[in-house]
């Protein structure tokens, strides 16, 4: 296979990654002279931060994917393959991707993060991943079918197994999950499956650090873990997850859960491709400068999930989080223009526009740093942040009313099960 694009006059930027660190970093370099190659294994842009709504049927998958063609329609110096890159040569300044060799002048690594298992092998073939538009599907699939099964079970310590759910990982993402399937509970699966005991259904959120939400303030933490407490959600915090055998959780407190239902959101690590020199990588990312060009490697640059800004300050990188990715990838554009033009280049700092969690239909706490709040207020201004970061406008108006229905009818709607769930196995190339 021949990726066959044509060579230009103008230096190739080879941009690997969709997302919203790669994004920012093309738009930005609109009616530049330089020609852009884009490479993503899918076709379209996913708004992460929202699959959960996806996994639990409150939006469908093209509320939060935009094609990628249509984000860059207007944008001339650019060109869109769909492919995956396996490794990448630093030498000979090629990629190896799908569809054959891509050479490039500068390269951007901006491919992300994927599902970290921290080699529990248990999890890795038993527990739901949810990182990725066709994993929220299969989740939601999984979800509605273990309901659809349990009716069919006479015995009821099988049928509770069938719809209890154990959520690993009390961070944003494993937070609004359980706040979502516990409203659910009361407002949908009640009413929808009355032969079975809904009331015995438990939700579990097991986190191994000793408060959810870890990433903000203690008060946010104290207040989520009430939100969900008065949802009926069981929390167990300063536990590890020890076992998992598809039907029996077992926990560091002793504990067992009795679960068909594990969902695994207790860590990621960057998307790294092989290839990159040793000392260009540092715990799972690409280890970069302040100007974000990869540790040992000339025209290599990472931004996003997978760059880590390795500082005084930030010893780890900063956080695997939106805003990090665009600031990055804004700022590296500059930078490459800046070089061409030989103007000194801008150090990244990052500015943390704050950090939001919502908890059910609304409720949600806000960190900012002059402020923290909770309570429906938070709950709204998350709507509003959402909604303008959504790419394209039809999204953004799909998923207002879809909220707004939500909001008043408790019936988000979606629960076809249009995709059987399927089973991954383990040795399945993890893709995000
Ligand atoms: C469930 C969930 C909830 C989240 N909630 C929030 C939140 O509330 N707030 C927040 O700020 N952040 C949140 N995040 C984190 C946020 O989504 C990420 O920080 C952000 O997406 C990082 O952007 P990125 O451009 O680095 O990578 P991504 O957005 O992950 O994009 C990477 C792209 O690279 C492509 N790719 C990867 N490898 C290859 C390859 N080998 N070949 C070709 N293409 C490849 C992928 O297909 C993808 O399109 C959440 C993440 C998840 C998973």
């Amino acid at each position: 296979m021949c990726a066959n694009i044509p060579k230009t006059a103008y230096p190739r930027i080879v941009v690997i990654g969709a997302g919203f660190a790669g994004i920012e970093f093309i738009k930005r370099l609109n009616n530049e002279k330089v020609q852009i190659v884009l490479l993503d294994r899918h076709n379209y842009h996913t708004f992460q931060p929202l699959l959960y709504q996806v996994a639990t049927g409150v939006l469908e998958p093209d509320a939060i994917a935009y094609p990628i063609r249509k984000i860059f329609k207007k944008q001339t110096n650019f060109l869109f393959r769909m492919a995956a890159v396996v490794s990448i040569d630093t030498q000979k300044k090629t990629v190896e991707t799908s569809i054959g060799n891509i050479d490039y002048d500068e390269l951007v690594i901006a491919t992300g993060s994927k599902t970290n298992y921290f080699g529990l092998k248990d999890f890795e073939a038993n527990a739901v991943p949810m990182k990725s538009i066709p994993e929220s599907l299969n989740l939601r699939s999984m979800l509605l079918q273990n309901f659809e099964e349990a009716l069919l079970v006479t015995n009821e310590a099988k049928r509770e197994a069938m719809i209890n759910i154990a959520i690993v990982g009390g961070g944003p993402t494993g937070v609004e999950l359980a706040g979502t399937i516990a409203e659910m509970k009361h407002h949908i699966f009640s009413k929808e499956y009355p032969e079975l005991l809904i009331d015995s259904m438990q939700i579990h959120v097991i986190d191994k650090l000793p408060r959810l939400l870890s990433a903000m303030s203690a008060v946010a933490s104290q207040k989520s873990q009430e939100f969900l407490a008065e949802l009926g959600v069981m929390i167990s915090l300063d536990t590890e997850v020890k076992s998992y055998d598809g039907a029996k959780l077992e926990l560091s407190n002793g504990k067992t859960i009795s679960t068909r239902t594990v969902i695994w959101a207790a860590g990621v690590a960057g998307s790294v491709i092989p290839g990159v020199p040793e000392q260009g990588v540092i715990r799972s990312r690409y280890k970069v400068d302040l100007f974000n060009q990869v540790a040992g490697c000339d025209n290599v640059y990472a931004i996003g999930d997978v760059a880590a800004v390795i500082t005084d300050e930030t010893p780890n990188g900063h956080p695997m989080l939106a805003p990090v990715a665009m600031q990055q990838g804004k700022l590296l554009a500059d930078n490459l223009l800046r070089k061409v033009a030989n103007k000194p280049l801008v150090p990244f700092e990052f500015k943390n526009p704050g950090v939001m969690a919502t908890i059910g239909r609304k409720k949600a706490v806000v960190d900012m740093s002059f402020i923290k709040f909770h309570g429906f207020i938070a709950w709204v201004l998350w709507l509003l942040v959402h909604i303008m970061a959504l790419v394209g406008f039809k999204n953004k108006i799909v998923t207002f009313v879809n909220w707004m229905w939500h909001y008043f009818s408790y019936d988000p709607g979606l629960r076809l099960i249009i995709r059987p769930y399927k089973k991954k196995k383990v040795d399945d190339s993890e893709e995000n």
